[in-house]
């Protein structure tokens, strides 16, 4: 982490006001207080037990900060000093036990800023030497110098990649373009890493998230969105007969069919517990590897897992909990808000490039994106910089990362569009639907009986200082670095760099 230097972020922001968080308020008139944020719940549970006790405390607690007409402003410039400074003057000595974790504190700070709209490009160069010890000799990426690789380690060192390979790139010319995408994936033993991700494959259909290591839908998730991001075709996903490699993506979808649980939501794997994480990883595996409006009706019962994804939000707090009985948590903005964003596009069809996207839509917004945005608003913001789980809890990375990327997908509607086209190198991609994504500032609602279309949803940015970046809703990282690093394999294979 030390070696990361500064991308002189802070100048290319354009934000002019500096000031804290009490200062940020609109100045527009407040609009009233919605209902929901006004008081408790009307029914209590008069069983008292340690998790009513935890609720009833957190939702008073809350309720201070999210029954204010006045929404506070997202005060990026102190986020953005929170997000910098590990990468400028490295991690203290507390964060020894996360040295397991290096690739994903790069991934969280550099993404959270990327949101922020800092350009992030500045970083690629000692990002790429930070995550070269990290390969290992065998295949993969451990998460500390010389450790054995890990799904998720590597995961995250090609999402850090992807995002600041992208910004460093976007505005050169072709041959310099190609030097710093060049420089960012050309030292990646693809072969051993596909090699290495043949070993996680398990009977059952699904992978775990290293040899000997556990198995989760986290895993199939991480893969795929490896196998998708660095190019792998289906010939290499076949395997090699004669090495008795058999298909990769073999049994996957069934797989995840299984994951979901009796309440409708998905399990970490067959038989566990509903969780908004894991619920995550499956849809976004599934949307990568199908149309959204085919593979979450065939491999799921989505009118189930609505049911459930609708029980995640809460009142009068307006965030997510990631369970039954839990407590609302802003990290679950992505991966419970991030559901949502896959269930609309779903539900509301394919959008034609052909046609232009339209307002044509048969059941518009599904969740209260308002509500997510208030309580994100007031209460994951700390007014040292960063932001956090809820009121009272420490600010930190993972959640900084995951709390603005839920305000991205609360302030964006995102949708599939078949008519998209697409590099030549994507055709013969098993992964090529997860690259036919697009978003809109313009969220839908509902057609009406008549068939009209319903214009579309109002006042959902509070306040435009407070807007994010947009993101991909599957890969968890700038949108038009995913089109970008698809690009850049085109050009590799063509010219036969690999
Ligand atoms: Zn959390």
């Amino acid at each position: 982490m030390s070696e990361i230097q500064d991308p002189n972020a802070s100048q290319q922001l354009g934000l002019a006001d500096a000031s804290g968080l009490s200062n940020q308020r609109s100045q527009k008139p407040p609009d009233p207080v919605p209902t929901m944020h006004r008081g408790l719940p009307y029914i209590l549970d008069d069983l008292g037990t340690e998790t009513s006790r935890k609720q009833l405390q957190t939702a008073r607690s809350v309720l201070k900060y999210v029954n204010d007409s006045r929404v506070p402003t997202l005060d990026k410039t102190t986020h953005i000093d929170f997000l910098i400074e590990p990468l400028e003057d490295g991690l203290s000595r507390g964060f020894t036990g996360l040295d397991a974790s290096r690739p994903w504190l790069l991934y969280w700070c550099i993404n959270a800023l990327a949101l922020l709209g800092v350009d992030v490009g500045g970083y690629n160069e000692r990002v790429v030497s930070s995550l070269k010890p990290l390969q290992h000799k065998d295949g993969g990426f451990g998460g500390g110098n010389g450790q054995a690789p890990h799904m998720a380690s590597a995961y995250a060192a090609i999402l850090t990649l992807v995002v600041t390979s992208y910004y460093e790139s976007r505005d050169l010319p072709k041959d310099r373009w190609m030097g710093v995408y060049a420089r960012s994936f050309g030292w990646i033993d693809r072969q051993k890493l596909l090699d290495w991700i043949r070993k996680t494959k398990l009977r059952n259909g699904g992978f775990k998230v290293n040899e000997g290591g556990e198995e989760d839908v986290r895993a199939s998730y991480c893969a795929l969105v490896i196998l998708a991001l660095l190019g792998y075709d289906e010939d290499e996903l076949r395997g090699d007969v004669s090495r008795d490699e058999k298909p990769l993506l073999d049994g996957l979808l069934d797989y995840f069919k299984r994951c979901q649980t009796w309440e409708g939501g998905i399990g970490a794997k067959q038989h566990s517990e509903a969780h908004g994480g894991y619920a995550f990883c499956v849809l976004s595996a599934l949307c990568l590897l199908g149309e959204p409006q085919d593979v979450l009706t065939k491999y799921l019962d989505l009118d189930q897992f609505i049911s459930w994804l609708s029980a995640r939000q809460y009142a009068p707090e307006g965030g997510f909990s990631g369970r039954t009985n839990k407590l609302v948590d802003g990290c679950y903005s992505t991966w419970v808000g991030g559901c949502w964003s896959l269930v609309e596009a779903a539900a509301n069809g394919i959008e034609s490039s052909g046609t232009g996207f339209d307002i044509d839509s048969n059941v518009g917004s599904l969740w209260n994106r308002k509500a997510l945005a208030r309580y994100i608003l007031a209460c994951c913001q700390d007014p040292h910089g960063g932001l956090r789980d809820k009121p009272g809890m420490r600010p930190d990375y993972y959640h900084s990362n995951y709390v603005l990327l839920g305000l991205s997908a609360a302030q964006n509607y995102y949708y599939y569009d078949n008519a998209m086209s697409l590099p030549s190198s994507i055709e013969n991609s098993p992964f090529k639907h997860g690259f036919c994504w697009k978003s809109s500032r313009n969220v839908p609602k509902p057609s009406t009986s008549e068939g009209i279309g319903g214009g579309w949803e109002e006042g959902l940015v509070s306040n435009e200082r407070s807007r994010v970046g947009t993101q991909h809703p599957l890969f968890n990282i700038p949108l038009h670095a995913v089109a970008e690093i698809q690009e850049w394999w085109g050009v590799a294979k063509g010219a036969e760099i690999l």
